[in-house]
């Protein structure tokens, strides 16, 4: 049901602009998902995608892109990858981190300097990038 309520949240925030600036009637959402989501990716398009088939107001099209979960030491200053240091953990714990980001301290340490004090600067979470209006 997350995944319900956040492509719900999408669509009700890409609305409310398409309101605000006087939008045309179709527009196109641009949604990035980080890497680290806690979502089910399947189950929030099949989510989108009714959802949007309910509103009338709007003919909505939505394109989504992924984005790299990126990292930075608080001690060092270092910025890694999270797909660099993943080939490192077992998979049990790559996919333990991918679903609850919290954990990753526990499992993981800067590559420079071996602190577990880091924190993730990219690829968290869903956010609508932009909306644009198209040509119906
Ligand atoms: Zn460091």
């Amino acid at each position: 049901m997350h995944e319900w309520s956040l492509a719900q949240a999408v669509i009700n925030g890409a609305l409310d602009y398409a309101k605000k600036h006087k939008l045309k009637r179709a527009i196109k959402i641009n949604v990035v998902l980080g890497e680290l989501q806690q979502i089910d990716v399947p189950a929030f398009k099949l989510a989108l995608k009714e959802l949007i088939k309910e509103q009338q107001a709007y003919k909505i099209k939505f394109k989504i892109k992924e984005e790299k979960a990126k990292l930075r030491c608080r001690a060092c200053g270092f910025e890694w990858l999270f797909s660099k240091t993943k080939e490192k953990l077992s998979e049990q714990d790559s996919e333990l981190i991918h679903f609850v980001p919290e954990v990753a301290h526990t499992y993981m340490r800067c590559p420079k300097c071996k602190s577990p004090d880091f924190e993730i600067i990219k690829g968290r979470g869903v956010q609508i990038e932009s909306i644009e209006e198209i040509s119906e």
